[in-house]
């Protein structure tokens, strides 16, 4: 199958579901992203600042990058001026270091709040406390040029089914729980980025906005 073949299937499935896809591109080259656009993609995951930097000025202007790894504050300047979503967003300080970047080039960047929901320690994010701390800050409260549109988590990789879709249900647990405390009036907090190639199954049933797909449309990563 070509990767139009493995998008266009995509698509079809996710027809009448509440998912769309963020097509990771991560480690390909850039021919293979404009195949991608070409098939009609619009969504692209990085988890690398560089290259999302050295891709983006290569694909039409209007391809959404998001950021789908940890990103450290002293890189955030070399995507700030265009990337869409951050979806790896685990601390106050990266946030403030989004809103500060961002408002030089008078934009605003949305981000996810990632929580750890798996098994594995090596997996990052916040916990539901680490969470509220954040939100119920002052020093959020001041940010004008980065907005929170959802939570993205990454889960155990394992073929356990009810082990996923458990943590899964979690992650939708923790956004539902934001959302009526703290996005009740926003109607931009909206998204639950979850599922990857091996597990988007299991977190379209479980409600995800967006499941963020590699290797099941290129293949598996050299
Ligand atoms: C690499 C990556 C994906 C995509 O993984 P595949 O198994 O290739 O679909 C999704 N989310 C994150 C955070 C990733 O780093």
């Amino acid at each position: 199958m070509s990767i139009a073949q493995n998008i266009a299937a995509f698509e079809q499935q996710l027809a009448g579901t509440s998912a769309r896809l963020v097509v990771v591109t991560k480690t390909h080259p850039v021919e293979r992203l404009r195949e991608a656009y070409a098939a009609g993609a619009r969504r692209f995951g990085e988890n690398r600042v560089q290259e999302m930097a050295a891709k983006q000025p290569e694909l039409p202007p209007d391809v959404e990058w998001h950021q789908i790894g940890q990103l450290q504050t002293n890189k955030v300047k070399y995507l700030a001026s265009f990337v869409h979503t951050v979806e790896s967003v685990d601390s106050l300080r990266l946030l403030q270091e989004l809103d500060k970047q961002a408002a030089r080039y008078e934009r605003v960047i949305n981000g996810l709040l990632q929580f750890h929901i798996a098994q594995e320690e090596t997996k990052s994010g916040l916990s539901l406390p680490e969470a509220e701390q954040i939100l119920q800050s002052a020093e959020y409260a001041a940010l004008r040029h980065v907005r929170l549109t959802g939570v993205m988590g990454i889960a155990t990789n394992s073929p356990d089914e009810a082990l996923v879709r458990g943590e899964f249900r979690q992650l939708r647990a923790h956004y539902e729980f934001l959302k009526k405390t703290y996005f009740a009036t926003a109607d931009d907090f909206r998204e639950i980025s979850m599922g990857m190639s091996a597990d988007y199954q299991w977190a379209i049933d479980e409600g995800s906005t967006l499941i963020r797909v590699g290797s099941a449309i290129f293949g598996a990563r050299g």
